[in-house]
C-alpha cells in the first residue's frame, strides 16, 4: 500500500497518493463498450474533407492534415472591444487571440493510434507549423496547443483534430512552470525537466517507452491514473526547437504510448493531451523545457476520476491508484494496436 504525500516539481503542490489495495490493477475481465463503427466518411461531419461548416466555408479534398480558424472561436483578432464596465474591484479586457481547429487526418474514423508513425509525424510536424506562425503574431502571447478525445471529455465529433489557442496572455499552469523552472535553475544551476529526466530514467518503474531524443514516463507526481509525460533527453525550449531527427522519434513515442492506451482496455482510450512550449512574449525563459502531458479521465474501463472537493475547492489532488503500478500496467500492453491484431493470432 502506498500511502503518502508527493511533491510536484512543476505545479509546487503536494498530491496526496492512496493506492489501496481494492483499487489494485485491473486484472478482471474487461467489457468494452460497445464501439459503434465509425464510417471513413461522415456527411454530417463538419470536418470531413469536401463537407461544407457552420460558417459556410467547404473544406477542401485535404489528403493530410488541415488547419482553419475555428467557425465558434472563443477568442478572436476582431473581439468586441467596447467591454461593460465591470461594478466594483473587477477588471477585463478584450480576448484577442485566434482559436484555430487542425484536422489530422481526412479519415472520419482514425486516430493518432491507428495511423502509421508517418500520419503521425505529419501531425506532430503540422503543431510545430501552427506554433511558428502563431507565435509570430505580436498579439500572441502563448501558443496553447491540445487535444481532447472521447465523449467523457466532451468531444462529441470522433473526427480526429486537435484545437489551437494563440492567446495574449500566458496560461496560468505555465506560469507555475516557469516559476518553478526558474528557481529550480537558480537554486541547483540545471534544468528542472532536465533532473525530472533523469530521475525517471535512473529509477526506471515508471518509463513506458524510450526513445533516442525522447521518453515517456508516468511522472512520479502523477495525479491521474495512467497520466504520462514525454520530455527530449536536450533542452527544447519549444516544439520549434525540435530538429526533423527528434521529430520523427517523438511521433514514434506518442505513437506507442497512444497504442499501449487503446489496447489497455481494447477501447479507444480517452484523453486530454497538451504541449507545453515556452511562452512567445518575447522573453528567452531559458530554464524551460518543451514537454508532452496526457491526462485519461478513467481510472477503469467504467470508472472516472472525479474532481470533487479536495481538487476542485483546495487545489490538492488526490491520487488513488500508484504510478508504478499504473505505469507496469501501460508498459506491458503491445506495441500493436488491438485492431491491426485480427488475423495475426
Ligand atoms: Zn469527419
Amino acid at each position: 500500500m502506498v500511502w503518502e504525500l508527493r511533491w510536484h516539481p512543476l505545479y509546487q503542490e503536494w498530491i496526496i497518493v492512496a493506492a489501496h489495495r481494492q483499487t489494485r490493477p485491473w486484472v478482471g475481465e474487461v467489457i468494452p463498450p460497445a464501439e459503434a463503427d465509425l464510417p471513413e466518411y461522415d456527411p454530417d461531419c463538419y470536418l470531413c474533407p469536401g463537407n461544407v461548416r457552420a460558417s459556410g466555408e467547404r473544406n477542401p479534398n485535404y489528403e493530410s492534415t488541415f488547419a482553419f480558424n475555428n467557425d465558434f472561436p472563443c477568442v478572436s483578432l476582431n473581439p468586441p472591444l467596447e467591454l461593460s464596465q465591470p461594478v466594483g474591484i473587477y477588471r477585463n479586457r478584450p480576448a484577442l487571440g485566434i482559436a484555430r481547429v487542425l484536422c489530422y487526418h481526412p479519415k472520419h474514423n482514425m486516430s493518432l493510434s491507428l495511423m502509421d508513425v508517418d500520419g503521425v509525424k505529419r501531425v506532430i510536424e503540422a503543431w510545430r507549423e501552427e506554433f511558428i506562425r502563431l507565435s509570430m503574431d505580436p498579439n500572441v502571447a502563448y501558443v496553447f496547443i491540445f487535444e481532447n478525445r472521447g465523449e467523457v471529455v466532451g468531444v462529441s465529433n470522433p473526427h480526429p483534430h486537435c484545437q489551437i489557442y494563440a492567446l495574449s496572455f500566458i496560461c496560468k499552469l505555465i506560469e507555475r512552470e516557469l516559476e518553478a523552472c526558474q528557481s529550480h535553475f537558480e537554486d541547483v544551476g540545471r534544468r528542472l525537466m532536465e533532473d525530472i529526466v533523469s530521475s525517471e530514467l535512473a529509477d526506471g518503474r515508471r518509463i513506458i517507452v524510450e526513445g533516442d531524443a525522447m521518453v515517456a514516463f508516468v511522472p512520479y507526481f502523477a495525479r491521474y491514473a495512467y497520466e504520462v509525460m514525454i520530455a527530449p533527453k536536450a533542452h527544447r525550449r519549444d516544439i520549434a526547437e525540435l530538429s526533423d531527427e527528434e521529430i520523427s522519434d517523438l511521433a514514434e513515442v506518442l505513437h506507442c504510448v497512444l497504442i499501449k492506451y487503446d489496447n489497455l482496455w481494447r477501447m479507444p482510450f480517452p484523453y486530454v493531451l497538451v504541449l507545453h512550449s515556452r511562452p512567445t512574449d518575447g522573453g528567452s525563459y531559458d530554464a524551460y523545457d518543451f514537454h508532452i502531458e496526457i491526462y485519461p479521465p478513467l481510472r477503469a474501463p467504467n470508472l472516472r476520476k472525479y474532481l470533487a472537493g479536495p481538487e476542485i475547492g483546495g487545489g490538492v489532488f488526490l491520487s488513488d491508484t500508484s504510478p508504478e503500478e499504473k505505469a507496469a500496467e501501460l508498459r506491458s500492453q503491445p506495441n500493436m494496436h488491438y485492431k491491426h491484431m485480427q488475423g495475426t493470432a
